[in-house]
């Protein structure tokens, strides 16, 4: 067994263990105690640098937090939610934050005594995060923020929120700049939405939240960078998420077409079944080798990274849905009814292809990609 096998073992052997406390939390809400079981496993250590209390050495190995969520996401989708946002909110402080921000905020998230959420999206600014609204104007010792944000993962819930807030009008991302903002502040009203998976996830109004200059991250109208180093790392990893659930859809097919009978016979006897059963796991094997180059691309600092991460999640998200469509098919009508894995599946799959770039935008990024390598020929 490699060292990379056993993360992945260790993550899938954790998330077994933790489904009970996952399922028994709130659909659709923070669920605190599964979030400090995964502290307690040392999960969410493992995906967190040495410097703010994980276990880490300097920076975190996309290749680990692939390995991490892909096991993860194999046994349980709460479980991965949990661990995945609760890092995502917490990392653009790892990325830009001080020594003392660091230690008051994200030690607290590694420990699970604090939830963290990451709230860039509004209800005008989606893909093209770029334009968001949402005002910071300076006050004495601080700003007031007004806005809202929208499909916030793990609000209304969170105890703190890095939220990218407009610093500098009409000047797009480079008028961005990175806030804590304290999930008990004064004028911040939070409502739960609900969506077709159990996916904790929220919206928040803010109306003059006053954010002290201490909980200004990195430097003044340079938020968005930080944004997108932060997504930089987690791009990959979404493909990772993605091919752990298609996998167990894979594993469910497999199995039942060898105990299903119809004329007679287990249906793996048929060709129609047994050779879709194998384009599967050969489109799943090609995605996970696309995600995991591009994880190791991004621990080596190559360049292409951008390129390739856009690639394999692209890739990774539309192979999973397509895994476990074709999965609910090799099954037949049992897959449909309310409470079975693959019922399950099908809904937790839509939504990758959708946050942290849609498939569109990843197809944008590779294309420019290519044009500019043209220019430059
Ligand atoms: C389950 C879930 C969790 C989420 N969690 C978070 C979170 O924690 N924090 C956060 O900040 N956000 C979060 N989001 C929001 C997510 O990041 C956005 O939904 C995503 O960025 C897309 O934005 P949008 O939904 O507004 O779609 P839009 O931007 O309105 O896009 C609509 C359609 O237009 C296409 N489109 C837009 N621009 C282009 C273009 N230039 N070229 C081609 N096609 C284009 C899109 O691809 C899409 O098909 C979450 C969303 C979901 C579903």
């Amino acid at each position: 067994m490699t060292d990379r096998d056993r993360l992945m073992a260790v993550a899938a052997e954790a998330a077994r263990r933790l489904n009970a406390v996952a399922q028994a939390g709130e659909a659709g809400r923070v669920n605190r105690q599964l979030i400090r079981a995964l502290a307690d496993e040392g999960l969410l250590g493992r995906v967190f640098p040495a410097s703010a209390g994980g276990k880490q050495p300097a920076r975190l190995s996309a290749v680990d937090l692939c390995l991490v969520r892909e096991g993860l996401a194999r046994e349980s989708t709460a479980v991965e939610n949990a661990l995945t946002i609760q890092a995502l909110g917490a990392y653009p402080i790892v990325v830009a934050g001080s020594d003392e921000q660091i230690r008051r905020q994200v030690i607290p998230a590694v420990r699970g005594e604090a939830v963290a959420a990451f709230a860039l999206t509004e209800p005008d600014a989606g893909t093209d995060a770029g334009a968001l609204a949402l005002r910071a104007e300076r006050v004495a010792g601080g700003y007031r923020l007004s806005g809202v944000k929208a499909f916030i993962s793990n609000a209304p819930d969170a105890d703190f929120y890095t939220l990218f807030a407009r610093t500098t009008p009409d000047t797009r991302s480079r008028g961005i700049t990175a806030f804590i903002v304290a999930g008990q502040a004064s004028g911040l009203k939070g409502t739960a939405l609900s969506l077709i998976s159990d996916h904790p996830i929220g919206r928040l109004e803010l109306d003059g939240v006053f954010v002290p200059d201490g909980d200004v991250l990195g430097d003044v109208n340079h938020g968005f960078a930080i944004a997108m180093r932060t997504l930089d790392l987690f791009r990959a990893s979404v493909g990772a998420n993605a091919i752990g659930m298609a996998q167990a859809a894979l594993d469910a097919a497999v199995a039942y077409a060898g105990t299903r009978l119809a004329f007679g016979r287990p249906i793996k006897e048929f060709q129609a079944v047994s050779h879709r059963l194998a384009e599967m796991a050969t489109r799943l094997e090609a995605a996970r080798a696309l995600v995991y180059s591009a994880a190791e691309a991004y621990d080596r600092g190559e360049p292409s990274v951008g390129r390739r991460s856009a690639m394999a999640k692209l890739f990774a998200t539309e192979t999973a849905q397509q895994v476990i469509d074709a999965s609910i098919q090799v099954h037949g009508a049992v897959a449909l009814e309310r409470g079975h894995l693959l019922e399950h599946l099908y809904r937790e799959v839509r939504a990758p292809r959708i946050y942290e770039g849609t498939s569109e935008i990843q197809r944008e990024i590779i294309a420019r990609d290519l044009f500019r390598k043209t220019t430059q020929n």
